[in-house]
Formats: C-alpha cells, structure tokens, sequence
C-alpha cells in the first residue's frame, strides 16, 4: 500500500469499525489502524451489551440525538443481518416510594427524547412480570434489548471491507502532525510507517485523548482531561430468575448496578463506579460486598455465595467524579478547524447503541 491514503480510521472498536464502514460505503478510502493484533478488544468487548431505549440523557445532548436512532438503525442492522441480539425489554425500579418521583421524572425525559412505549406499573404489575422482584413502582422500556456486541463487530467490518476498507493491526498511532493539506501518522507497532491521510478519525477509545495531546498542530485547549472510572461485573451462579433487565433508578456517575442478561439468560451484575487513576481490569472480589445490598434492594432472593468476580469494563470519562456527566465529544473541523480531522472523546454508554448513528454524525461531520 502507497503511504498516502485518503482516510485513516484510528481504532477498530465498534465505533471506528462503524465510521470506517460508513466513509468507505460513500466512497472513500479507508485503512483502519489498531494498535491491538484483531479488532474489538477494548471498551467494546466489555460492556454490558445492552441496546438502550434512549430514556435518561437530556434532550439536546449528542447521546439523546444519537441513541434512539441509533437504537433503532441498530436492531434494523441485526435483524437484516442475523447478528445475535433480543429486544429483552427492562425494568426500571423505585425500591422506595421516595424514588417514584425519580420514575416520573425518567419518563418525561424519556418523552422529551421521542422514546414511546415505556409503561409505568406499580409495585404488583411489576411482580405478574417478574415475581422474584421486589419494587414499589417500575417503568417497563420494551425495546431495552440485547446483542452479540463481537458478531456485531465482525459485521460492521465485514461491511466495511466489502466496501473496499483494510484493518491493519499491531499499528499503533504514535503521534500526528496536522496541517490545513492533509494528516502525517507516525504508526508504530510490527510494521513502522509514516502515513499521510487526507482525513482522520480519532476513534481509539481510552487512547484517543493521549494520541490526540500528540497531534502537533490541533488546539489542545480544546482537549478535555482523561478520567478512568472502572466498571465491575460479577456473575451469578446458577440460573436468572429474571427474564428482563432490571435497573435500579440512576447513580450519579452510572446507572446502578444492575442486572443483565446475556443471549444465554445467564444473569450478571454491574457496572459499579470505580474511579481509578489508569485503566486496569482486574476484579477485586472483595467488592461483591456492595453487590449484594445494592442487588438486595430489588432482589431480596439473592442466595448468599451466588456472586463471582465476572470482568470489569473501563468508561473513558470526561468529567471528573464530582462533576455533572458530561455528553459525547464530537470535535469536527467546524469546532476546531482543523480540516479532515474528527476527533471522538468520552464514548461511553450508549456508545455500543448509537454506533451507527455516531457513524453518520462524524461523516456529516468530516462534510
Ligand atoms: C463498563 C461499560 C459498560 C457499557 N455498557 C454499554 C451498554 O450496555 N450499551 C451501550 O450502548 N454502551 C455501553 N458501553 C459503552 C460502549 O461499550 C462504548 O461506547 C463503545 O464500546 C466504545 O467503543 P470505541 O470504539 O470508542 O472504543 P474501543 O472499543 O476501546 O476501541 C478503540 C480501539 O482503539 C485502539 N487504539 C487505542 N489507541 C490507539 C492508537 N494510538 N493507535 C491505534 N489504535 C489504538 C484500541 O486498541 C481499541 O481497539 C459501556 C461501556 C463500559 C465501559
């Protein structure tokens, strides 16, 4: 391959794989770099899988525009292309009556943001659905769903390939240099290169804000600070007695440590918030502690010894612990100037949702 290309897509996770699929289906070039030797090994094989509705993220945020269409574009991708997923449905829970107000409050966002079809049940509606539940009011999201979030990955690049797109791997981006006629990457990795780009994608995830203090020539005033808050999953042995997602009402940096399913129905616990001062993603056992009052609140059923360490995920935060979450980074040439350079910070949840919706944005983006 020639070392001018005309656009570089830095990461192969599920948002890199999605814009490198979208640019290379309008017609461009696209040479996927990734630092990892196969694509999908970073946040996105660590997540909780879950396609989310779109109900709590405040309206004119980029996470309410992009997660319902995202959603949506979502469960349209899987279903043409078999990707292993199911709309589950889930329960949001009041454990107390002090925290209904939180449901209607969930429930009007939830309308702000077009989301329909969320029911609200009280305390024995929500039992007929799920009897080992303990909760006095519930907002029942019937197109909460689940995926196979690897097959999804393998098919966002199988599209993007098909459309002409080539994943390099071992090709870490060391640093860049911007300039008004075109991007030089200095790749390292297996196979060393300089690369010129006419247009880049910074999409690397818990890598993309240090790569971006290493590009020369773009306003790193504009850059926020990387904050780590690591997630913790523990696993539940032996079978689910639930056959829906169940949330508690929101966390101040998360969404409570809830219970999900995998396509299997085997049931898991988390994300809780760790904040940490680098990514990491041992489990410490010890932390099942909190699990099971927190599990308790709506489970009171939760046999003691039930919960194994599973594996923890790393949110790459763009606030700090005692600040308001903060929205999806999307920094385009319009915001900084910087032609042909799409830079992608603070892709949490629901970024897994609304890749392809993000896709489109960073195309539109690009111009
Ligand atoms: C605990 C947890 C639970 C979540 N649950 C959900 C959920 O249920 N539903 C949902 O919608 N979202 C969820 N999310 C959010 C979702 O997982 C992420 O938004 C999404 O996976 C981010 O994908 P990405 O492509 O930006 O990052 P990644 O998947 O990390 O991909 C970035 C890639 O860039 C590569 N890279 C890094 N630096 C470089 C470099 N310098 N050069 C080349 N390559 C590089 C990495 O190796 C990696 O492969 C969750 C996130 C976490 C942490």
């Amino acid at each position: 391959m020639s070392n001018r290309v005309d656009c570089v897509v830095i990461g192969a996770g599920v948002i890199g794989l999605a814009c490198a699929r979208v640019l290379a289906r309008v017609g461009h070039e696209v040479l996927i770099l990734e630092a990892a030797d196969t694509f999908g090994t970073g946040i996105s094989s660590r997540s909780s899988e879950v396609i989310h509705a779109g109900l709590y993220y405040p309206a004119d945020s980029l996470r309410a525009r992009l997660c319902r269409p995202g959603r949506d574009a979502l469960y349209a991708w899987c279903a043409e292309r078999h990707i292993p997923h199911q709309r589950v449905g889930k329960l949001v829970v009041a454990t107390a009556t002090a925290q209904l107000p939180v449901l209607d409050k969930i429930s009007r966002q939830a309308r702000d943001n077009g989301v329909t079809g969320l029911q609200r049940l009280d305390g024995a509606e929500a039992r007929a659905l799920e009897p080992a539940l303990h909760c006095v009011g519930a907002l029942l999201s019937p197109d909460t769903g689940i995926v196979d979030s690897h097959a999804l990955m393998l098919s966002l690049l199988a599209d993007a390939q098909a459309a002409g797109a080539v994943l390099a791997t071992h090709a870490q981006v060391e640093s860049m240099e911007c300039s008004l006629d075109g991007h030089v990457l200095e790749v390292g990795g297996t196979d060393p290169m300089r690369l010129h780009a006419r247009q880049v994608i910074n999409a690397a995830g818990l890598g993309a804000l240090p790569l971006a203090r290493r590009m020369r020539g773009f306003p790193a005033d504009l850059l926020p600070i990387a904050r780590y808050a690591r997630g913790n999953y523990f696993a539940l042995q032996g079978r689910s007695p639930f056959t829906r997602l169940i949330y508690p009402v929101p966390e101040s940096a998360g969404l409570g440590v809830h219970l999900t399913l995998d396509l299997g129905g085997q049931a898991r616990f988390g994300p809780d918030v760790e904040w940490v001062d680098a990514p990491g993603y041992q489990v410490d056992p010890a932390r099942a502690e909190a699990f099971y009052p927190a599990v308790r609140r709506y489970w009171p059923g939760l046999p003691d010894g039930a919960l194994t360490p599973a594996y923890a995920g790393i949110r790459p935060k763009i606030h700090g612990p005692d600040e308001p979450a903060a929205d999806f980074m999307l920094l385009g040439p319009a915001n900084h100037g910087v032609p042909g350079l799409v830079q992608l910070f603070g892709i949490e949840s629901p970024g897994l949702t609304s890749c392809l919706a993000l896709a489109d944005a960073v195309r539109d983006a690009l111009g």
